[in-house]
């Protein structure tokens, strides 16, 4: 962190503002120039409030030179996380599928598609429960009753569960639950954050509508510094000007994310599109540019589905893109390692 001093700054205010630093184990180089005295701030600087240092008097401005998040970086953790979901690993090379309704709706219903999924090679099961709807008449989830249904569906066939957390007084339903997902609209419900870094499960932090990703990043810090270091990246799209697509997929967030972070990333090409015909183009733009996997949407009867049919295949599509997908990451993974 550099920290750029006003002209003459009041020596007084300048040795507080030193002994504050050291205090906080950080070595201060000091450049002294004609017009300009220049800080240079070494040592771990994540802890330092850039607003509060920015307030000063004797500051004329402060320059991060490295980002503000620690567990999450790459820099201080090189190899890919790789994170145990039931028996099944995402990142370190395994494509990981989820799929599954947005929605639990009824038993046959989750186990049907459960079922389905599974033999087409999905190895986690979705299905949301808590639903955050724009419109509170809209359908809002079967709640606990929903948590026992996906239960039912993963001791009929043994797919690891994956569904929404919405405030953390729901946590008492999860027990059962494998990983709980963070959805784009809590992504910076910070109690939240707080409370899910204290927990020994897996989490799915989706990105925000409009989050950037060093804000998805300081999210997985979140729940990174309260000691839960079990955290996978989810992009699902964000807003743009784009009005025919319900979310714009930001492709370019897979090598962004990879670079910045050791963290596996996923993508929900379904909540990106909001358009079943583009779920599949989507999912393979991914696969091939290097997701750890995906997230999709499968219902047996999108017509009459209670929350994003629309956005929903069918398990017959699921099955045929499923293999795709396979193709394309064993292409991907050969043309890498060559
Ligand atoms: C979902 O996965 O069903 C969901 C609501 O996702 P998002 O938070 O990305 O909108
Ligand atoms: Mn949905």
């Amino acid at each position: 962190m550099i920290v750029i001093l006003k002209k003459d700054p009041d020596k007084v205010q300048l040795e507080g503002l030193t002994t504050w630093l050291k205090a906080k184990g950080i070595e201060i180089h000091e450049s002294i120039g004609s017009s300009q005295t220049i800080l240079g701030l070494v040592g771990d600087t994540t802890h330092l409030d850039i607003d509060l240092l920015s307030a000063l008097d004797i500051v004329e401005a402060v320059r991060r030179v490295q980002e503000p998040y620690k567990n999450a970086n790459r820099k201080f953790h090189p190899e890919d996380t790789v994170i145990k979901v039931g028996n099944t690993k995402i990142g370190g090379g395994n494509l990981t599928l989820i799929a599954g309704p947005c929605s639990v709706e009824s038993e046959e219903q989750i186990c049907q598609i459960a079922q389905s999924v599974k033999e087409s090679g999905a190895t986690i099961l979705r299905g949301g429960v808590f639903k955050p709807r724009t419109s509170p008449y809209s359908f809002q989830g079967l709640r606990d009753e929903g948590i026992r249904l996906l239960s039912i569906a993963k001791k009929l066939t043994g797919l690891p569960i994956v569904t929404e957390i919405m405030d953390i007084s729901q946590l008492s339903y999860f027990d059962d639950v494998d990983m709980i997902q963070v959805g784009a609209r809590n992504m910076q419900n910070f109690e939240l954050l707080k409370a899910l870094g204290t927990v020994d499960k897996p989490i799915l932090l989706k990105r925000g509508l409009s989050s950037t990703y060093e804000e998805l990043l300081m999210s997985a810090e979140y729940i990174m510094a309260g000691g839960n270091d079990k955290v996978i990246l989810c992009e699902r799209g964000i807003r743009t000007f784009e009005t025919y697509t319900r979310n714009t997929l930001d492709i370019a967030s897979i090598p962004v994310l990879k670079q910045l972070s050791h963290l596996p990333i996923i993508i929900d090409p379904s909540h990106s599109a909001g358009r079943c015909a583009l779920v599949d183009p989507l999912s393979c733009a991914a696969v091939a540019a290097g997701a750890d996997g995906l997230i999709i949407e499968v219902h047996n009867d999108p017509a009459h589905a209670l929350c994003d049919g629309p956005q929903s295949i069918r398990p017959d599509a699921f099955d045929t893109l499923a293999k795709k997908l396979r193709t394309i990451h064993e292409v991907t993974k050969a043309v890498d390692v060559k």
